[in-house]
């Protein structure tokens, strides 16, 4: 299972590493983020000076440790990675901003989730490249003041609402990144299959994105897996028989649903009448903490259309009946 999660799975990361694309120019779609980067990296060379903090938010797997990794490829400086629960005390992030070097870009994956110390010395940085690092406790603690070189932060958020309202004003960029039409996975697709040398045909590209959710990590994934089955049970090329037979095999279905996906879909229509329930009374049905039904199920069923959250409960669409091959009750609309 997790087939089809928009979040990495760790054994994951050199098979990731391997798709990523270096350059803005080789990263699909999202052409919006991608001039308006651009401009802000193009300025910024021209004057000799790193760019304005950049904020990228975006649900997981779209596309935002690519895109810093690429900005500090673009501006040819050094980038370091870590991310907001990983900094535990603000003494660990002033270990990390006194050791950048001139024009480094730094990198903080869900910059909401860092804590408050933290996120307070983060924001003398970001504006005076200055921090205050308090040794000694008590009446005896003494401020010292470090400077830190020029830096270029990079946050990733999955949601900019999550972020405090002083931590966002201090980012002089705000790229918003959204789910993928099938036809860029497609484009996408073909790209990894070029670099993984696997042959895909139109149809089998085309039978991939349909079911990724919108998103790369995901679509990668399953050409990953695909790829798996045409090497062994048929001749390694991947066409849509291959590609359906192959996902079939995984229980990722024509939507992307996966087997969590469609238990909570089946407890809501059979054992639920399609709704209203409580999210606890449903994830009970399936066997799972209401946390993960909520954060991981549901943004999804929720887009496809297939779930709707009302204030009495979660209510199964028309849509999600006739997923299930059911016929919706007439007092269901579509
Ligand atoms: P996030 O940081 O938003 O969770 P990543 O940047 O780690 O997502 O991307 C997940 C995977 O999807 C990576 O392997 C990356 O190469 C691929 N990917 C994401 N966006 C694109 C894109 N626009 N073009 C090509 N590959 C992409």
């Amino acid at each position: 299972d997790g087939l089809v999660s928009a979040y990495a799975a760790p054994e994951e990361s050199d098979a990731e590493a391997t798709l990523r694309p270096k350059r803005l120019s080789e990263f699909i779609a999202q052409h919006r983020v991608r001039e308006q980067l651009e401009l802000l990296l193009h300025g910024a060379m021209r004057r000799g000076s790193p760019p304005d903090h950049i904020l990228l938010s975006g649900s997981p797997g779209l596309g935002k440790t690519t895109l810093a990794m690429i900005v500090s490829a673009e501006l040819g400086v050094g980038l370091r990675l870590t991310s907001g629960p990983a900094i535990e005390r603000s003494g660990d992030l002033a270990a990390i901003l006194t050791s950048l070097s001139h024009g480094d870009v730094l990198f903080i994956d869900e910059i909401h989730r860092m804590a408050r110390p933290a996120e307070e010395l983060l924001y003398s940085a970001m504006e005076d490249f200055r921090v205050d690092v308090v040794v000694g406790k008590g009446p005896g603690a003494t401020a010292i003041p470090l400077d830190v070189e020029p830096f270029t932060l990079v946050g990733a958020t999955t949601r900019a609402g999550l972020l405090t309202g002083p931590m966002r004003d201090r980012f002089g960029f705000v790229g918003h990144l959204d789910f993928y039409e099938p036809a860029e996975l497609e484009v996408l697709l073909h790209r990894s299959a070029r670099i993984l040398g696997v042959q895909v045909t139109p149809e089998g590209a085309t039978e991939i994105a349909g079911r990724s959710r919108g998103t790369p990590r995901i679509a990668n994934r399953l050409l990953r897996r695909v790829r798996d089955f045409a090497e062994v049970r048929a001749d390694g090329v991947v066409d849509a028989t291959v590609a359906k037979a192959a996902l079939r095999v995984y229980d990722v279905d024509d939507l992307g649903l996966d087997r969590l996906d469609r238990a909570v879909l089946v407890a809501l229509v059979d054992s639920f009448g399609g709704g209203p329930v409580g999210l606890s009374t449903l994830a009970v049905a399936v066997g799972e903490q209401p946390d993960t039904v909520e954060e991981v199920c549901e943004p999804f069923l929720v887009r496809a259309g297939l779930l709707a959250r009302t204030p009495r409960g979660r209510v199964a669409t028309a849509g999600a009946w006739r997923h299930l091959g059911r016929k919706p009750p007439a007092t269901v609309s579509s």
